[in-house]
């Protein structure tokens, strides 16, 4: 029976904490009982109740029963308090026992700490405190430190602790720095490199972890590295159908044969004698490899007449057969910590034997948008209103990299408004993308709240198009502030946002696909800046760019099927020139 503690001063969380774990726990199949510290009275301390009646006339114990439960109250009358062995001792044996209180014991726990109580930690004077389950930020370097509300990681961290779940060791979330965002001071117009290299070096994985079944993970991602259980394939077996033999029984004549003996090796159905020296059998792919057979010559190089199979060209000693664990050995590392898995995952982890792994939960991407201008699409006729694109194109995104897109909807430009958005996004999802209002104008009110409010940096990126990204950890969850544009909030989110939320979500920093391909069309631009062309490769392997570069033609979005990439310096692009195509496919949209 194994046993953990839940620790905590008054109104700190406790008791909450406790419930949910129960809940949790029992969810996942474990049998799970309590142990409560309670101080003098409690609960079945009510006056005028039968068994308050009975205690009080001097009973040494009642023992209340029903047919839903019974309850065994004894009278300790003076005597010493029992040890928490002995009270775990009368208990039934399960699982696990979680104990609320019994802070002075020494068996392991967690704390549920609420900073607005004012109280110190537990945890700093006390190193039978495992890990601490907090409502706010912390920094505690020795331990790790859970969200109060991540139930599900923290049943992972004591399933874990206890030993009865030997999945990857529960990660404690990390929040990221409230300076990450910070840029090199005194440069007017950031290089696209340069930004890129900050983000790379401050975003690291923020989700928590659970443990599913392979074929639920489809574009999730592995918290561990993955074993196989088993060798693919797993017995040395046929790659052809054909006669197998020992290749020693064959003598170097141009024209040979050798009696065929009876039975065959098929795929699942394998010949479970020894092939006598000097014989073939007859032996069809996927068939494990009988005993005494080395070499298989395939139908196409034999014909068989009277019983004898006869050789038309000689076989290579050994051809033929797939060797146990070519492909992959039991024991090798099959996928790595961080891959993705993806249809070709799916089939590696059944091939070797895995049906569970340790995957990053899912990163939830809030999506918001902001503008008095904007209506949901379709929803009016007015001309002076903009239908909101952004949104549905943002939650797309989140939900074709395999995030959790969270629907945060549109804020008009107002600034209590967008502060009560952000301050109930805050605690519902893992990053926010906003589009619209990210400049520095009057209008600009995501900034400017920022700003204020959060820890803005604005990110003048030397980018078309692009504009200034206005970047700020909102309570401890990032903000990523697009442009309103929507060709500039595409592209932004494919050159920042994808690689950042890869980070975050566990995935590790990625790169888009680079291609080099001649240039179907002509330009001249400046020095300075990056500049991305909506563009599309044509049958002859040239690519096109989109005939407007203007920044409110969304149609060329579509028509495109990947960017092209022109470089900070100047340029001037003639037809066959070689210039950068990134597919959208390399950007992970489908
Ligand atoms: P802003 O960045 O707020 O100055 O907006 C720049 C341009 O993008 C304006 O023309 C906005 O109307 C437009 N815009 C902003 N948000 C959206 C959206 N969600 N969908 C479509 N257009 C937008
Ligand atoms: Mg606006």
């Amino acid at each position: 029976m194994k046993i953990f503690g839940v620790v905590g001063w008054k109104n700190a969380g406790k008791t909450g904490l406790m419930e949910r774990l129960v809940t949790e726990i029992t969810g996942r199949g474990f049998s799970v009982s309590t142990l409560k510290h309670a101080h003098h009275r409690f609960d079945v301390d009510q006056p005028g109740k039968d068994s308050y009646r009975h205690r009080h006339a001097g009973a040494k114990e009642v023992l209340l029963a029903s047919g839903t439960r019974w309850a065994l109250m004894h009278e300790l009358r003076g005597t010493s308090e029992p040890r928490l062995a002995l009270q775990l001792a009368r208990m039934t044996p399960v699982d696990l026992v979680l104990i609320e209180g019994y802070k002075r014991d020494d068996h392991p726990k967690i704390e549920a700490f609420r900073a607005a109580t004012g109280n110190p930690l537990i945890a700093l004077d006390d190193p039978t405190v495992q890990a601490i389950a907090a409502d706010s930020a912390l920094q505690v370097s020795d331990r790790p430190v859970f969200d109060l509300d991540d139930t599900s990681t923290i049943a992972d961290f004591i399933l874990h602790q206890t030993g009865l779940q030997t999945s990857a060791e529960p990660q404690a979330r990390t929040p990221l720095k409230n300076d990450c965002f910070a840029l090199p001071e005194g440069v007017k117009w950031t290089p696209v490199e340069q930004a890129l290299s900050v983000l790379k070096s401050r975003m690291h994985p923020v989700v928590g972890q659970e443990e599913i079944a392979v074929t639920a993970a489809q574009s999730r991602v592995l918290a561990a590295d993955v074993a196989a259980p088993r060798s693919n394939p797993p017995g040395a077996n046929c790659a052809v159908d054909g006669y197998g033999f020992a290749f020693d029984a064959l003598t170097q004549d141009a024209s040979q044969d050798l009696p065929l003996a009876a039975g065959r090796a098929a795929a699942g159905g394998p010949f479970t004698g020894t092939l006598p020296f000097g014989q073939a059998l007859r032996i069809l792919t996927g068939a494990l490899v009988p005993e005494g057979v080395d070499t298989v010559v395939m139908d196409e190089d034999v014909t068989l007449s009277a019983g004898r199979v006869r050789f038309s060209g000689l076989p290579k000693s050994g051809a033929n057969l797939r060797k146990a664990g070519e492909d992959v050995q039991a024991g090798q590392i099959a996928l790595q910590k961080s891959a993705r898995i993806g249809v070709a995952e799916t089939a590696l982890l059944a091939a070797v034997g895995v049906t569970r792994v340790a995957v990053y939960k899912k990163l939830r991407v809030g999506v918001l948008s902001t503008g008095d201008e904007l209506a949901a699409s379709g929803s009016t006729a007015d001309a002076a209103r903009t239908y909101d694109a952004n949104r549905p194109m943002l939650l797309a995104l989140a939900q074709d990299w395999g995030y959790a897109p969270v629907d945060l909807g549109h804020v008009s430009d107002d600034r209590g408004a967008l502060r009560a958005r952000l301050d109930a996004a805050a605690a519902q999802v893992d990053v926010i993308l906003t589009s619209g209002g990210a400049s520095a104008g009057d209008e600009d009110h995501v900034s400017a709240l920022l700003a204020e409010e959060g820890t803005l940096q604005h990110w003048r990126i030397a980018l078309k198009p692009g504009r200034p990204l206005a970047l700020a950890m909102w309570q401890g969850v990032p903000v990523f502030g697009l442009p309103g544009n929507p060709v500039a909030a595409f592209v932004c989110s494919l050159i920042f946002a994808r690689p950042a939320f890869s980070a975050l979500a566990g995935a590790g920093w990625t790169e888009p696909l680079r291609m080099q391909v001649p240039a179907g069309f002509e330009k001249r631009k400046k020095a300075g800046r990056r500049e991305y062309l909506r563009a599309r490769l044509t049958p002859d392997g040239t690519a096109e760019a989109f005939a407007s570069e203007g920044s409110g033609r969304i149609s060329g979005l579509s028509w495109a099927d990947g960017l092209i990439e022109l470089g900070d310096d100047a340029q001037e692009i003639k037809l066959g020139d070689m210039v950068t195509f990134l597919p959208y496919a390399g950007f992970g949209l489908r």
